[in-house]
């Protein structure tokens, strides 16, 4: 297995590198987080001794089974959060993708003071608007993050997105890269009035290229580095089969 996981994450440092060269960026400002979510600790264990350290979950509950499995990771939430868990998350996140709501930020700044910690967020938006999709709409974006921002022991350092899925027979990177460019301009708005506000976490398998072309500061992949996802979540149990 971490062989084969070694090639394909060569292949996918690769993608970032040329998708940055032909953007006249460089491939070090770009965060490749990989998405483990379904694979088992073991998977996630050797992405970080293959030196892919930072890793993305999408739920709560698998994530915190699998936590203690793993050593030396740097994880990060990217699904949607609810507020019974935050508690779970704060403090042990470096970074938090999800926030789309003003009453999550209020429990997950209230969590951070009582936890005595920084908490670095990202404000998740919808720019598809699109039903399946987490995240606060386009309109309300700039005034999420200038409320977020002022709560205590909160860090909002940028905006995430997750894109409508493009319709089969369309190219997904150019589906997908008008709505990377609508986070972009959220994102250089956000700037221009509050500077710690730069990370842009967009762009996954199919579509990473457009995504640092559009100026992604993180990419999370899944798919091209740890192959097909399972139906479910992992689960604790079966590492007793
Ligand atoms: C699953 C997931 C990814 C990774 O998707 P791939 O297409 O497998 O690379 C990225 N971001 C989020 C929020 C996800 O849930």
């Amino acid at each position: 297995m971490s062989e084969e996981l070694h090639q394909r994450l060569a292949e996918v440092r690769a993608r970032i590198a040329s998708a940055a060269e032909a953007a006249g960026r460089a491939s070090g400002d770009v965060l490749l987080i990989g998405v483990t979510k379904t694979h088992p600790p073991e998977v996630a264990q050797a992405a970080v001794d293959a030196g892919l350290v930072d890793l993305g979950e999408n739920r709560v509950q698998e994530w915190v089974a699998k936590r203690d499995r793993v050593h030396g990771a740097r994880w990060h939430l990217i699904g949607q959060l609810q507020r019974n868990k935050v508690k779970d998350v704060v403090g042990h996140q470096v970074l938090i993708h999800s926030v789309d709501r003003r009453r999550l930020a209020d429990a997950l700044s209230r969590h951070a003071v009582q936890a005595d910690t920084l908490q670095r967020v990202l404000v998740q938006v919808n720019v598809g608007d699109d039903p399946a999709k987490g995240g606060c709409e386009v309109s309300g974006t700039l005034d999420l993050v200038a409320y977020a921002r002022d709560l205590p022991n909160l860090a909002v350092e940028g905006l995430m997105t997750m894109p409508p899925l493009p319709p089969s027979g369309v190219d997904p990177g150019e589906a997908t890269r008008p709505h990377f460019a609508t986070l972009r301009q959220l994102r250089d708005q956000a700037r221009e009035r509050f500077p710690e506000v730069v990370h842009l976490s967009m762009g996954m398998t199919a579509d990473l290229e457009a995504a640092v072309a559009e100026g992604a500061t993180m990419v999370r992949v899944g798919t091209a580095l740890f192959g097909a996802r399972r139906d479910g979540p992992w689960r604790p149990e079966e590492d007793a089969g």
